[in-house]
């Protein structure tokens, strides 16, 4: 033994125990729609938590909309069509089990929303109303106004309420306990009080949200879509699929960070309504650059080929002092753009613009990772009780996410896995004795040690430099050169990380240390996932291998060796099914124009 584990051993730090059989990671609608599934069902035994407080997911920064076939509108729609239009957005390596699992089920899930008083909005005969949304070729979007998300995880939380499902706030989960073959739990901390917590669960849901703010410019929050979730099912051994796929959206908010007013609106996002109503695309030489691009459609191409173009203006040294271009609406009425556009109005209002005399600033903006943990149909991982849902999982989304289809995997895996859950559900778990010495103990050591910790480096630059690395070395334009030098750069960040100054563990520089391992890990596997996938398809665009290629049609999968780091494999996709495959061969066109 070493003079370390002596010292672990026999010196661990308090921790707290509560056993559970099942724990819920993330209390967003993923989280929150499984545990509903789950004491539906009976099993009573079960605690969400989150690491902000109730009701404060990332979901409620959703607003647009949520997929579904009901018809309403376009009465021809059905859900073999929504999963032809998933395919084709997804180019076609999504997994086609989960697409259908998914389009399936959301009519049903959607009326059951309505059942539980989301507040939809209605036609004029009160029926849930649908529009077009991103990429589709019928109205198939349910929404509630421009607040969709935060009506959802509303209509959830009072349903979970409702069943009296227990919950618990700002509480960081670090560890997945497992012994390789199953799941044992998980060990974290309060943020409130600084304790260190053991979570005994036989089955563990990581419902703990995305990877998209491991890039400098994105379109959540600083503290959430960090990687958490991936990130602690590879350390715990499961794999991950699909990393390199990140949909960037075109229109982020492109500001000077160093302006306080203006930093935290950084890669915020611009609705696409406002090209919806006519704003058009200028580069610093005040050139329509998208007649460059995309003569016939202009400003209303599909966001990737957009995202592309005003990358590739900025990367040719004709973007502006911020790193974007000009959006402008001006030549519309002021009274138009206040009465179509008012959120964005008063917004930029608020920020001392007037959008009806002045163009703004946008730029490409991380918006999410169609990457995830690698599941089957069920949202189970390789490692027996552990299931991954919600934006943690891969397989829905393929190369491109569609518009409103995030929400409709929220639920339609939260149903799922819940349910499966309930099926099988054994009982309160119990950490074996050889996983706390050996993964609790210490990993609560590690967690000890950083807690004050005096190194060479601040936690937020080194925080800011990884999200800076990832943006320059695997953003919307990839080359072979640049991967490779992204990787070498991610080295010295690594090795920055292990000698940080961190606060004490309720302190923001802990989480963001936390954050930073987690981040880490997500940055890796985008960065050796485009290095590898040499093609470009949907959202991965390499500059060196412009065009798709059809031996490509695989996904990368990666899993952590047991010596000598990160290790990836591709696997070819499944053939949809007979139905699926026949609303594809109709052809159906998926309409980008309509941007309501
Ligand atoms: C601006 C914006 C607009 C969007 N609009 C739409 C839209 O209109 N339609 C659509 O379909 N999708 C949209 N999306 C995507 C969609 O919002 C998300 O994919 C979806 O809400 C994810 O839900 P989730 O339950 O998987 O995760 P989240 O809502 O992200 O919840 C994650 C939960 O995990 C917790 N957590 C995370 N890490 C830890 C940890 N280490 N320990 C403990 N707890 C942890 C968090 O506290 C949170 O409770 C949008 C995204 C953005 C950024």
């Amino acid at each position: 033994m070493s003079q370390r584990d002596e010292r672990v051993r026999s010196d661990p730090p308090d921790y707290a125990e509560t056993d559970v059989s099942v724990l819920v990671i993330g209390a967003g609608a993923a989280g929150a729609r499984t545990a509903i599934e789950l004491a539906e069902r009976g099993v009573d035994d079960v605690l969400v938590l989150g690491k902000r407080s109730h009701g404060d997911a990332h979901t409620t920064w959703a607003r647009g909309g949520i997929n579904g076939a009901l018809g309403t509108r376009d009465p021809e729609d059905d859900w073999t069509i929504h999963a032809a239009d998933t395919l084709d957005e997804g180019h076609f390596v999504n997994d086609p089990e989960k697409v259908r699992a998914v389009a399936e089920q959301m009519p049903e899930r959607l009326r059951e929303l309505d059942e539980w008083g989301m507040d939809y909005s209605r036609t004029d005969d009160g029926e849930i109303d649908q529009r077009y949304f991103g990429a589709q070729s019928f109205r198939r979007t349910a929404f509630a106004g421009d607040h969709t998300g935060e009506s959802l995880l509303d209509t959830l939380i009072d349903r979970a309420q409702s069943l009296a499902i227990p919950y618990r706030e700002d509480v960081m989960i670090t560890k997945l306990v497992t012994d390789g073959d199953r799941i044992h739990g998980a060990v974290g901390f309060d943020m409130d009080s600084g304790e260190f917590v053991l979570f005994n669960a036989g089955t563990v849901v990581l419902a703990a949200g995305g990877y998209a703010a491991i890039y400098g410019r994105h379109t959540s929050r600083d503290d959430e879509n960090n990687g958490d979730g991936p990130a602690l099912a590879y350390d715990a051994g499961a794999e991950l699929m699909d990393m390199e796929f990140v949909q960037f959206h075109p229109t982020g908010m492109a500001v000077d960070e160093s302006d306080a007013e203006w930093e935290p609106w950084s890669g915020r996002l611009v609705t696409e309504a406002v090209r919806g109503e006519g704003g058009r695309l200028y580069n610093a030489d005040g050139e329509r650059f998208m007649e460059r691009y995309s003569p016939g459609q202009m400003e209303l191409d599909a966001r990737d080929v957009v995202a592309r173009a005003i990358a590739q203006e900025v990367a040719a040294g004709r973007g502006t002092a911020n790193g974007g271009v000009y959006l402008d609406i001006s030549h519309r009425e002021s009274s138009f753009i206040q009465e179509r556009l008012p959120r964005m109005y008063e917004r930029f209002q608020d920020l001392g613009v007037d959008l009806a005399t002045e163009p703004v600033e946008v730029a490409p903006t991380a918006h999410y990772g169609m990457g995830g943990v690698a599941v089957d149909a069920h949202g189970e991982t390789d490692i027996r009780g552990l299931f991954a849902i919600g934006e943690t999982m891969a397989g829905v989304h393929g190369a491109n996410r569609l518009g409103g289809n995030s929400l409709a995997e929220t639920v339609a895996y939260g149903f799922l896995t819940g349910k499966r859950i309930a099926d099988r559900v054994d009982g309160p778990g119990s950490v074996p004795e050889t996983c706390i010495e050996t993964v609790v103990e210490p990993h609560l050591a590690d967690l000890d040690r950083m807690a004050d910790s005096d190194g060479a480096y601040d936690a937020e630059t080194v925080f800011e430099e990884l999200q800076a690395l990832t943006w320059e070395h695997a953003g919307l334009l990839r080359d072979e050169q640049s991967l490779a030098d992204g990787l070498d750069a991610l080295d010295d960040v690594r090795q920055k990380a292990g000698d940080m100054r961190v606060g004490p563990v309720t302190s923001r520089s802990f989480e963001l240390a936390i954050d930073i391992g987690f981040m880490l890990t997500a940055a890796e596997a985008v960065l050796r996932g485009a290095d590898e996938r040499t093609e470009s398809r949907g959202a991965h665009y390499r500059t060196d291998y412009p065009e798709t290629d059809g031996t490509w049609q695989r996904n990368i999968h990666y899993r952590r060796a047991a010596i000598g780091g990160m290790t990836t494999h591709a696997e070819p996709v499944d053939a949809p099914s007979e139905a699926v495959q026949a609303a594809l061969d109709e052809g159906h066109e998926l309409d980008y124009h309509q941007l309501e």
